[in-house]
């Protein structure tokens, strides 16, 4: 592979422009796949600058469409750039631009969602996790309904320590829709603040970069963009699952405009419920009365923990889920009202 490579002759010689290779290759933006290209190189380095230092370094690039992003990344001294695209109509234009950067530029064609990252890269780039970031960026712009299961994949692989991270704490930069965006950056008390800000923060320090127009792209969404850049802590903010974290924010969001106890309340059994929310905000030293928006991560990690220790008393809690409690009340309901239509009958 090429990371060892000089760096100095990397960047890109005289090629068409993206402009021009779309339509070359006659690659109109399928709004099924809810595709809009970046055009303007000066935007793209934009991106990428928000990675920071890219010389020698390995990309995996995700959603290249018809190659400005990856052009940028390129010209930046990447050593070694990985792009996974799922729309075939790309890769001739993309193979061109392999042909014009040798042996930096490697094509998948594949769906980002499967493609097993951990075998894309040599073990040899991969940094303990408690020390400095490896040399390993992931860097898309993706279609938003693509972005956002994606990043909740990459935090659970975040907490994990599998998929991209097995090299370490390998930094991503990725757009997402503007709102989506303010939601994974928002901190305690902002009206954007979700489920999405916690999960996100507890695990990295997200940076919010800028805000690219909707008029950038082509074709132009309906929603401008947000760039963001995430970071893998050393140590999560909080020491429990994802998956136990996960379920507690779930619920504490269930009702964001109530007081937490509400939503807290949903993550037992409705037998069992006032007794054990109590016991739960009690062990957590957190005020009942807290909207949602306004927990810390400390808080929630108190909650997190509190709700590991009630979970451990009596396993059963943890698989409890409100809605399937509710449903089988409701068909209980149904049953007896057609038992008693039964009985008149
Ligand atoms: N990166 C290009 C740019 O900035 O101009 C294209 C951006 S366009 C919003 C998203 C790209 O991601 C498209 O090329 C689309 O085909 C690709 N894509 C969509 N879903 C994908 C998936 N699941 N895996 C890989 N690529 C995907």
């Amino acid at each position: 592979m090429a990371a060892s490579r000089k760096v100095g002759s990397l960047r890109l010689p005289p090629l068409p422009t993206v402009g021009e290779l779309i339509k070359l290759y006659n690659l109109r933006a399928e709004k099924q796949l809810s595709q809009n290209f970046l055009l303007d190189l000066k935007l793209t380095d934009k991106i990428v600058r928000q990675a920071g230092s890219l010389t020698g370094a390995h990309v995996c690039e995700v959603g290249p469409g018809p190659g400005g992003l990856t052009r940028s990344i390129l010209n930046a001294e990447a050593a070694d750039v990985l792009v996974v695209e799922k729309d075939s109509r790309f890769i001739p234009g993309l193979k061109l631009l392999s042909e014009a950067s040798p042996g930096r530029l490697r094509i998948v064609h594949g769906d980002i969602l499967t493609y097993r990252m951990d075998r894309g890269f040599p073990a040899a780039i991969s940094k303990p996790w408690e020390e400095d970031p490896p040399n390993l960026h992931i860097i898309g712009n993706l279609p938003f309904s693509v972005s956002t299961p994606l990043i909740i994949k990459w935090l659970e692989n975040i907490a994990d320590r599998t998929g991209p991270f097995t090299f370490g704490r390998t930094r991503l930069t990725l757009t997402f829709q503007k709102e989506v965006a303010e939601r994974l950056t928002a901190s305690t008390g902002s009206n954007q603040r979700s489920r999405l800000s916690i999960m996100a923060q507890y695990l990295c320090t997200v940076k919010k970069c800028f805000v690219i127009p909707g008029r950038a792209f082509v074709p132009k969404p309906e929603v401008d963009v947000g760039v963001v850049h995430f970071t893998p802590l050393v140590k999560p903010q909080i020491q429990q699952s994802f998956k136990l974290v996960e379920k507690v924010v779930r619920n504490v969001f269930q009702f964001r405009r109530k007081h937490c106890h509400k939503g807290i309340g949903m993550l037992f059994p409705e037998a069992c419920r006032l007794e054990l929310t109590q016991e739960m905000m009690q062990r957590a030293d957190v005020d009942p009365v807290l909207r949602p928006t306004e927990l810390t991560i400390p808080h929630i990690r108190a909650l997190s923990d509190a709700y590991a220790h009630l979970c451990t008393n009596d396993p059963s809690l943890f698989s409890y889920d409100f809605r399937e409690e509710l449903r089988l009340k409701h068909l209980g309901r149904n049953h007896h009202t057609s038992m008693d239509a039964f009985k008149e009958m």
